[in-house]
């Protein structure tokens, strides 16, 4: 079944066209890659889909619903989250507030002890909940992450959309991010990852899309991808 359809989608900025009637499909279920040089508009599309820019051409649909002219609230009610590229978290609140706030206004909308037990299940899952009571800026930088992690999965999203979420991480937190990516993927949710590292790619994701100056330019297995020499042309060039 498709979950994710993006449909000839575009995004201009002024004169510059950053998404450029760009089409692919995610599967119920799947783990892509989202690939491309630095500038290449992957972020832009992550944008477009979180709902945190409008389009201005195509249209994108979660399961048939349509996302595209909904606000981000909206998107996350619809089924979506996400992680930045800077991570974003509330410092002088504890983990297990930070996580709330998504359990609330994700997908389900739960309340009260119901809301606790949801950011406690997210915080577990990312290996935080020993910390739930913590002030979230006294968190090292990968714990950051985790966190920003817990709460997008405590609005319970059936996409989850992963921007570099891996980067800047050591050998060690690398392997550890890959099997916690690869554990939430077994609990069924579909997941679409902007990532440089390609080993991370390549553990993670059968298929990639590849985008180049805003236009996809490859939709096909990872190894092939990484193979394909209009991919590899699009890298050299940057
Ligand atoms: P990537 O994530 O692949 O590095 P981006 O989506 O960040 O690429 O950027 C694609 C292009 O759009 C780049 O040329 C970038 O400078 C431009 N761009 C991105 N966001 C904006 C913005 N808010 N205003 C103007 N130009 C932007």
């Amino acid at each position: 079944m498709t979950l994710l359809a993006i449909d000839h989608v575009t995004k201009r900025f002024g004169g510059l066209t950053a998404v450029n009637e760009l089409s692919f499909t995610l599967a119920q279920g799947e783990v892509v890659g989202l690939l491309g040089p630095n500038g290449s508009g992957k972020t832009t599309l992550v944008n477009l889909i979180s709902g945190d820019l409008a389009a201005d051409g195509g249209r994108i649909t979660l399961a048939g619903e349509t996302l595209t002219g909904r606000r981000p609230d909206q998107v996350a009610r619809a089924g979506v989250a996400r992680t930045f590229q800077l991570v974003r978290i509330l410092p002088s609140l504890s983990l297990t507030e930070n996580v709330m706030i998504p359990a609330v206004f994700g997908a389900k909308s739960h309340w009260g002890a119901e809301a606790r037990a949801v950011a406690r299940d997210a915080l577990e899952r990312v290996g935080l909940a020993g910390r739930a009571e913590t002030s979230a800026g006294a968190l090292t930088y990968i714990d950051q992450k985790r966190l920003e992690l817990a709460r997008a999965l405590a609005a319970e999203p059936r996409l989850l959309l992963l921007d570099e979420w891996l980067a800047g991480l050591n050998p060690t937190e690398l392997a550890e991010g890959i099997a916690l990516i690869r554990s939430l993927s077994e609990s069924g949710i579909t997941i679409l990852i902007v990532e440089h590292i390609m080993e991370a790619v390549r553990a993670l994701c059968s298929r990639v899309v590849v985008m180049n100056s805003g236009r996809l330019i490859a939709d096909e297995a990872t190894e092939t991808a990484l193979r394909d020499p209009h991919v590899i042309a699009a890298y050299l060039g940057e």
